[in-house]
């Protein structure tokens, strides 16, 4: 299993008095129980960690601080050790109760802002006690994000990963590897890349050549071929790739002439990855078979323009959808900057490559569907199901091959 270096982790630190739920934050966000709060007082004077991958971020790691409340030597000494966990601090989360904000809280943020840490506000147990409005709109004000939570519930996760996402800086939302984690140095990839009338003249389109950049970065090689030389080059070669990549056209017949025991995915697969969150799309796919007749599904392009393929968000897809359901579905097609506040009109999203959008544009996207429980997709997964290929297409990936299976 490949492990993020803790260096490489966006570090999240969690602030905050005594009881107000940091504990159970951590446990809806990450939909696990990590018990790594000691209320009890005195146990403990160093900040727990625990590193996980918090999807759609990536790889991070919790930071709580305990109670830092509490006052006396064991407090004071709490308090040091609380200020150098801002030191090493990313992103800080203020985990608060509306009734109890007062002083201590004001001195964190103020704590916050004097090391240069952007910091979250959430204000916890909002069933029991809300914040005064005056003070959501001046922490809004001032430019913080602020979260009303119900973390024992897991209501507000959704609202909790957006304002993390809207504040995460910029270097911690890289891409994940097109192939890099997949392979190692010295084994090979083989591409297949059908060159037909849809090919652009005399060279390769961006993906392709982006993946062969990343095979190279990682010292393994690759073979490029067409679907029709592929059978020559498995015949020929003296141990199986270590990856087979083709282009969702050549997929059936791609398929079939490799042997199940060589991994296989497509270029649209790998870039859902690259861009978005792969897991998502392909429970997003799962909804495909739910869907019915007279159902709303939303397509999104990134760009007004459509160079690639223009047919496939308003032709292909409608239409193979509606063959599967049996029907006509009400499809809305929006582009570029538009996408609606409220998806909830929807039974399902099919968003495109995103090409042009940047990481953070798309994730945003996609933790807007979960939030609605919308399920969402994109092109390339949306296609590899149509083609009864998504499983297969996802054998390299488990963590979203069991989303798709649910
Ligand atoms: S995949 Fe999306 S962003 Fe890329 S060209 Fe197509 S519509 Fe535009």
């Amino acid at each position: 299993m490949q492990t993020t270096p803790k260096g490489l982790r966006l570090h999240i630190g969690l602030y905050g008095r005594r009881n107000v739920g940091k504990s159970s934050l951590l446990n809806a966000v990450t939909g696990q129980e990590v018990a790594i709060v000691s209320d009890v007082a005195g146990t403990t004077t160093d900040p727990v960690e625990k590193a996980m991958e918090l999807l759609p971020i990536g790889p991070v790691l919790f930071i709580d601080t305990a109670g830092v409340d509490d006052v006396g030597a064991l407090g004071q000494k709490r308090i040091e050790k609380t200020r150098h966990a801002i030191k090493r601090t990313d992103v800080a989360v203020l985990v608060a109760e509306g009734e109890s904000w007062g002083d201590f809280e004001e001195e964190l943020l103020q704590s916050f802002d004097t090391a240069a840490v952007t910091a979250i506000v959430v204000f916890n147990k909002v069933d029991r006690s809300t914040p005064a409005r005056e003070r959501v709109v001046a922490l809004r004000e001032n430019g913080r994000q602020v979260v009303e939570m119900v973390a024992s519930e897991r209501r507000g996760v959704a609202e909790f990963k957006q304002a993390l996402l809207n504040v995460v800086p910029e270097s911690f939302l890289e891409p994940p590897p097109i192939v890099g984690d997949l392979v190692s140095p010295g084994e090979m990839v083989v591409l297949v890349v059908p060159i037909d009338l849809e090919a652009p003249k005399g060279r390769l389109i961006l993906p392709q050549v982006q993946t062969m950049r990343d095979i190279l970065d990682s010292d393994a090689y690759c073979a490029v071929l067409k679907e029709s030389e592929l059978q020559s080059c498995l015949d020929n070669l003296r141990r199986p790739p270590a990856l087979l990549v083709t282009d969702s056209q050549a997929f059936l017949e791609v398929g079939r002439d490799t042997p199940q025991e060589v991994p296989m995915t497509s270029f649209s697969i790998l870039f859902a990855r690259f861009k978005g969150d792969l897991p998502t799309f392909a429970e997003g796919a799962a909804a495909i078979d739910r869907l019915q007749v007279g159902d709303r599904v939303l397509v999104a392009e990134a760009c007004t323009h459509h160079p690639v393929g223009g047919d496939i968000g308003r032709e292909k897809i409608p239409a193979w959808l509606n063959q599967h359901v049996g029907g006509e579905l009400v499809f809305d097609v929006v582009s570029g900057q538009d996408f609606p506040d409220d998806v909830t009109p929807y039974k399902l999203v099919v968003h495109c490559g995103s090409c042009t959008f940047n990481r953070r544009q798309l994730l945003s996207r996609i933790v807007q569907c979960c939030q609605a429980g919308v399920p969402v997709t994109n092109y390339g997964v949306a296609i590899a199901f149509s083609l009864g290929m998504l499983e297969r297409a996802l054998g390299p990936f488990p963590d979203a091959l069991a989303r798709l299976e649910g």
